[in-house]
């Protein structure tokens, strides 16, 4: 028997793994340990997407969207702990699954995942079309650049607040950067002078 080094619960050593930190956990407290690594996991490649916007208003479409992978990540940190401390262990992947897309329920090893990440079943999976999908994710940059142009920084506040596509938020900077350049070269314009 051996002692977690998180819940200090004595366990069988068969029943432990190893964290990323070479710290011995118990199944329960590693299954803790893997979810919160794979919040992680999020957040880098969060990162990774935000350094490959170009440009100046690459650099400032980059520091909203780091920011907003750091805000998501802390949330599910704390929730993740929530579940922990509540004594609920991390949801048990089951053998079934409904398909995203017409709900029937099939074995999970049969499924696809969409670029989301959800499962679908084989008939749905065939007539799935990555092209279509990727632009229906995107969303549309032109909606973006609205929000961002009638409602300057509100818009921006609202694509990421209520988690629009990534495009309607690139967008919706896009917009109100353009509102604000705009505005500094017409001032003198508007004044009459
Ligand atoms: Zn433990
Ligand atoms: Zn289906």
């Amino acid at each position: 028997m051996v002692a977690c080094s998180q819940c200090r619960s004595t366990v069988p050593r068969s029943d432990t793994v190893f964290s990323n930190q070479g710290d011995l956990l118990c199944s329960r407290c590693g299954a803790f340990d893997a979810a919160h690594a794979q919040v992680e996991r999020g957040r880098a490649a969060a990162y990774e997407s935000a350094g490959r916007n170009r440009g100046a208003l690459g650099l400032i479409i980059g520091a909203v969207e780091r920011a907003a992978a750091d805000k998501q990540a802390g949330q599910l940190h704390s929730e993740l702990l929530g579940v922990a401390y509540s004594g609920a262990g991390p949801q048990a992947q089951s053998a079934t699954v409904p398909c995203s897309r017409c709900q029937t329920v099939v074995l999970r090893g049969e499924t696809t995942l969409s670029m989301e990440g959800d499962p679908m079943c084989r008939s749905c999976a065939a007539g799935y079309d990555p092209v279509a999908e990727q632009k229906r994710l995107e969303g549309s940059l032109i909606v973006g650049i609205l929000m961002g142009a009638f409602l300057p920084i509100i818009g921006i506040g609202l694509a990421y607040g209520l988690k629009r596509k990534p495009a309607e938020k690139k967008g919706a900077v896009g917009g109100t950067v353009f509102i604000f350049v705009l505005l500094y070269f017409c001032w003198p314009l508007l004044l009459g002078k």
